[in-house]
């Protein structure tokens, strides 16, 4: 089997209630599938990755956490860009990492379903940015169609059930409203989300340049 690759953009240490349970380590990869308005990473994430390391080489640079992992039930966090485009090598990566770190992945599940297959037995914790509920919103804010999120968000609480998956509903400057976020909440918890985290963007000055 070839050894899969991921392209690392950046790898920040020891966080805290960010992006996770417990401190994790954030891993960022190259690509995502979305072209959000507000994105802070557009640049970046279509430039060629920095590097590109094996699941070995990528244990090897975040070992060196593994106590503060442990002790709080923290472990590492695929970010990006869309962490499930790498899910091949999120399933590597958790062969070889100890057992007891938890593998989070941050994604939009705005991916080809069989991805999201291939990553849930590796992932313990799905953080999900779902933008927005309405389709017209969603459309201009990220540029694409919201039906493959919506179906993947489906299946993800078919297979994994609801205690693995947080919801984020961003309030999203310009975008929209309070009373559009919650009647996003109000749609997912009828499609079975118990875990939501309400939470406003911050637009930075290099964002809103772009
Ligand atoms: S999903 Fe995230 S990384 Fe991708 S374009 Fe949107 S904000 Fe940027």
């Amino acid at each position: 089997m070839t050894e899969p690759l991921f392209p690392l953009l950046n790898l920040s240490r020891l966080r805290m209630g960010i992006d996770g349970e417990g401190v994790t380590t954030l891993v960022a990869g190259a690509g995502c599938p979305l072209h959000c308005r507000w994105c802070i990473n557009k640049r970046i994430l279509r430039e060629p990755p920095r590097e590109l390391v094996t699941a070995a080489e990528l244990l090897e640079r975040v070992r060196i956490d593994d106590l503060y992992f442990q002790a709080t039930g923290g472990g590492v966090t695929f970010g990006g860009g869309e962490a499930l485009l790498h899910a091949d090598f999120i399933r590597r990566f958790r062969e070889l990492c100890p057992r007891e770190w938890r593998i989070t992945a941050e994604t939009s599940l705005a991916v080809p379903m069989e991805y999201l297959h291939s990553a849930i037995s590796a992932v313990d914790l799905f953080l999900v940015d779902c933008k927005d509920m309405d389709p017209e919103i969603y459309r201009r804010y990220t540029g694409v169609d919201l039906l493959l999120m919506r179906e993947n968000l489906k299946e993800l609480l078919r297979t994994v059930g609801p205690e693995k998956v947080i919801v984020r509903v961003p309030r999203i400057p310009h975008f929209n409203t309070t009373e559009d976020q919650h009647r996003s909440a109000l749609l997912l918890r009828e499609l079975g989300v118990t875990r939501l985290d309400l939470f406003d963007y911050v637009l930075r000055e290099d964002s809103a340049a772009q």
